[in-house]
C-alpha cells in the first residue's frame, strides 16, 4: 500500500484526499452537478423514496473511467440524504478487521464510499456480503477447535462503491448493488458549462468560445478540464491577462502539449507506436504499455476507454489497430504509411 492509498484509509464528512481546495470545487447539490440527467432522476426517486420510508438508500456502484464524477455524486447523495459520509478505498482496506472497525462504527443510515472497490480482497469481500445484504458480519473469534463466530449488528447503512474497472468486480459482489450506474464521457458543451462553474469559484474571468474550446479539448473528462482551466488561469495571472480568451487557451494547451482534439502525449504515442512499430496493429494491450513502460491498467482505465469512444483506436478480438482518422489527427499519411509498409 503506497502513501497516498494510506492516507485514504478512511477520511469523513465530504472531505477528500485532494484537499480542502478540490473539495470546494466539488458539488454538493444535485443543482450543481451538471449534466448526468438520467443519473439525477435515478437517484433522487432513489433517496426520496428511502426517505419517505425512513431507511437507509439502497447499495449504489458507480463505474466509469477516471475524473467522470464518481466521488462526486457519492458525496451529493450524502449530502442530499443529510448523512455522515466515510470515504476509503479497497486496497486501504487490507484485512477483515479494518472493514468490521469501519462498519461497526459508521452512524445510522451513513454512507461508505468505497473508491476502487474492484481491489478490495477476496476476505474483506466475503464479510461484505453478509453486511451488505442482512446488515451484519460474521466475526470468528478465537482459532482451530475452540474457535467461535460472533454475529455483530449493524446500523443500517448505504454503500456506494467507485470502480473504473466493473469487469473485474465479482459478481456475488455486483449483485449485492440495488442499482448500478455507467458514467460516461462529458460531451464538450457539458464541460464548458464545468469550465463556467470552477471559473466563477476560482473567480476567474473566461469568454465563452474559450471555455467551449478547454471543454473540447478535456478528453470528455471533468477532471481534465478543471486541471486545464487551472493551468489556463496561472498564465493569465502571471502574465496580468484579465479575461481568458481563445486565443490564450489555445496556446497554453499547446505549451502543455495538448492537440486540438484533446489528446496528450501519451495519447499520441500510443497510437504513434501502433502505426509505426506494429503496422496499425492488431497489437495486444500489455504489448503497448510495455513498449511505453506504463502499467497496462493505465492504459485501459485512463487512455483507451477515450481514444476508443473517438474512433482513434478499435478493439478487435485479435488486438487493438489504429483508425484512419489516428493518421489524420499525426499527420501520418495513411495510403503513403500503408504502402511502405505493404499494406496494399
Ligand atoms: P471520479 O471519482 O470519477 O474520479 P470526481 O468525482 O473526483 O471523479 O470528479 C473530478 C472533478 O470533476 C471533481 O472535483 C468535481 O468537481 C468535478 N466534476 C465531476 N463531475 C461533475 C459534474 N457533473 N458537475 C460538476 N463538477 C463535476
Amino acid at each position: 500500500m503506497d502513501d497516498k492509498e494510506k492516507s485514504k484509509k478512511l477520511s469523513s464528512n465530504n472531505s477528500d484526499t485532494n484537499g480542502e481546495f478540490e473539495s470546494s470545487l466539488r458539488p454538493k447539490k444535485f443543482t450543481q452537478v451538471i449534466g448526468r440527467k438520467k443519473e439525477k432522476k435515478n437517484l433522487q426517486i432513489m433517496i426520496e423514496a428511502a426517505c419517505r420510508r425512513n431507511e437507509a438508500l439502497d447499495h449504489i456502484l458507480f463505474y466509469g473511467p477516471p475524473g467522470l464524477g464518481k466521488t462526486t455524486l457519492a458525496n451529493v447523495v450524502a449530502n442530499e440524504l443529510g448523512v455522515d459520509i466515510l470515504v476509503t478505498s479497497g486496497p486501504a482496506l487490507e484485512r477483515q478487521g479494518d472493514l468490521a472497525s469501519i462498519l461497526t462504527n459508521l452512524p445510522k443510515r451513513g454512507v461508505l464510499f468505497i473508491d476502487e472497490i474492484h481491489r478490495l480482497n477476496s476476505s474483506v469481500e466475503e464479510i461484505m456480503y453478509p453486511a451488505m445484504e442482512d446488515k451484519a458480519i460474521d466475526i470468528v473469534i478465537g482459532k482451530g477447535p475452540s474457535a467461535r463466530t460472533l454475529r455483530l449488528d449493524l446500523e443500517d447503512f448505504t454503500l456506494v462503491g467507485a470502480t473504473t474497472r466493473i469487469g473485474l468486480v465479482s459478481s456475488p459482489l455486483r449483485n449485492r448493488f440495488g442499482a448500478c450506474m455507467r458514467l460516461d464521457f462529458y460531451s464538450p458543451a457539458e464541460l464548458k458549462e464545468m469550465v463556467f462553474q470552477k471559473a466563477r469559484i476560482l473567480k476567474t474571468d473566461i469568454e465563452d468560445d474559450a471555455a467551449y474550446e478547454i471543454g473540447k479539448r478535456s478528453r470528455g473528462t471533468a477532471r481534465i478540464a478543471i486541471r486545464h482551466l487551472k493551468r489556463v488561469r496561472d498564465y493569465a495571472q502571471v502574465t496580468n491577462i484579465r479575461r481568458i480568451d481563445l486565443k490564450v487557451v489555445d496556446k497554453v494547451l499547446r505549451m502543455h502539449d495538448i492537440d486540438d482534439a484533446g489528446l496528450d502525449d501519451v495519447d499520441r504515442k500510443i497510437l504513434k507506436l501502433v502505426i509505426e512499430d506494429f503496422v496499425g496493429g492488431p497489437v495486444g494491450i500489455s504489448t503497448i504499455a510495455a513498449a511505453l513502460s506504463e502499467e497496462v491498467s493505465t492504459i485501459a482505465d485512463v487512455y483507451e476507454p477515450f481514444l476508443i469512444q473517438e474512433g482513434f483506436i478499435k478493439r478487435t478480438s485479435r488486438g487493438r489497430v489504429v483508425t484512419p482518422k489516428a493518421y489524420k489527427q499525426l499527420g501520418i499519411d495513411y495510403e503513403e504509411t500503408a504502402k511502405q509498409q505493404d499494406l496494399i
